[in-house]
């Protein structure tokens, strides 16, 4: 009846074991939809991990961990003085971790808290958030002068995802870091190869370097996970019969079934087809080919194809085309659907 991801529970819990000891000082990132697990799920499993410290992306995800995980937690998103940051349970005031990526932010938390504990971050080519070099010595000016006991805890940077090598990036980086002489040897990076990894361990051996994974952990070992949907229905059509929300007919003889998973699960239209050119289409048509006539991929397969919508996803169903030939599957068969872990919410998570 639903959209399962079923997941092989020694499998993925190998997989998870062997990251986090390739990767001394792992910092499980523990955000957004949790990577199709849910947040409380991935809190607990890094709790098992036996981690310190873990990452959410927002404030306001806070309190989907902070009861299933005990540790530390990192706040991406920098704070700022307004909104959700201003508002967490004061319970967690010592393990939230801050970020910061303003000079005028330092001073703000500090004079709000001066017990906060807070990394810098440092922008980097994603120029997403961060300080400049200048105003990494700025804010350690600020620290030095007006905040000599401030908990300063590291020192962030955020690479884009490898497109070469990141180490002359992080080099140039890691310069600032240095020249801004902070009270801090910890420096939480992302995206970078276990090899770049090593690389910075030994160009910078007194630092400790910790590495923020989501995607590498949760999602790495694809073959550990499986999606599915449930057959719901099935309708056999002739040529011309109507169906669906906005009446259409079926351009040929075939089934049409009702498969679990829609929009609210983030289940989408797919791009069209193919080449979609005027000459491809009647090329298509002659052939009797259903994309000329609409007809949109799905992510759902059966017997290994992926088939066609019917039409766009409903909220909470799907409806598929299935012309005469392959075989049909029955009521209650489950289908494999390709998803986008990340923007896809599942009925069921099934941990074996
Ligand atoms: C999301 C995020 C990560 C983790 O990214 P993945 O690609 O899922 O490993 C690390 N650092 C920051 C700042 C992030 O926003």
């Amino acid at each position: 009846m639903s959209l399962t991801l079923t997941v092989d529970g020694d499998r993925w819990r190998a997989h998870l074991r062997a990251v986090a000891e390739s990767n001394p000082g792992l910092t499980p990132v523990v955000k957004g939809n949790g990577y199709g697990f849910t947040l409380g799920r991935l809190a607990r499993k890094a709790a098992w991990l036996g981690v310190d410290t873990i990452a959410v992306g927002t404030y306001d995800e806070l309190p989907h961990v902070s009861s299933r995980f005990d540790g530390d937690l990192l706040v991406l998103t920098p704070w700022r003085p307004f909104g959700a940051a201003l508002e967490t349970d004061p319970a967690l005031a010592d393990r939230i971790v801050h970020t910061l990526g303003r000079v005028s932010d330092v001073s703000d938390l500090l004079a709000r808290q001066p017990d906060a504990r807070f990394v810098l971050e440092r922008t980097t080519s994603m120029l997403r958030h961060g300080l400049s070099a200048r105003d990494l010595w700025a804010a350690s000016r600020v620290l030095h002068d007006q905040h000599p006991g401030a908990r300063v805890e590291g020192i962030a940077l955020h690479l884009p995802l490898a497109q070469g090598s990141h180490l002359s990036e992080v080099g140039r980086l890691m310069n600032d870091v240095v020249a801004a002489e902070l009270p801090t040897r910890t420096i939480w990076v992302s995206h970078l190869t276990d090899a770049e990894l090593a690389q910075l361990r030994a160009s910078y051996a007194d630092y400790d370097i910790r590495p923020r994974i989501g995607t590498g952990l949760w999602l790495g070992d694809r073959a550990a996970l499986r999606v599915t949907a449930t057959v719901l229905d099935v309708h056999e059509v002739e040529r011309g019969d109507a169906f669906g929300y906005r009446g259409r007919t079926a351009p040929k003889s075939g089934h049409l079934l009702i498969v679990s998973g829609g929009t609210a699960h983030g289940i989408g239209l797919e791009a069209p087809t193919g080449d979609q050119s005027i000459k491809a289409r009647a090329a298509t048509l002659a052939r009797g080919g259903l994309d000329a006539v609409g007809f949109v991929r799905s992510p759902f397969s059966i017997d290994g194809k992926q088939r066609l919508f019917a039409e766009p996803p409903h909220m909470q169903a799907s409806m598929l085309f299935l012309p005469h030939g392959p075989r049909v599957p029955e009521v209650g068969e489950q289908v494999d659907v390709r998803v986008r872990y990340t923007a896809t919410a599942f009925d069921r998570v099934v941990v074996s």
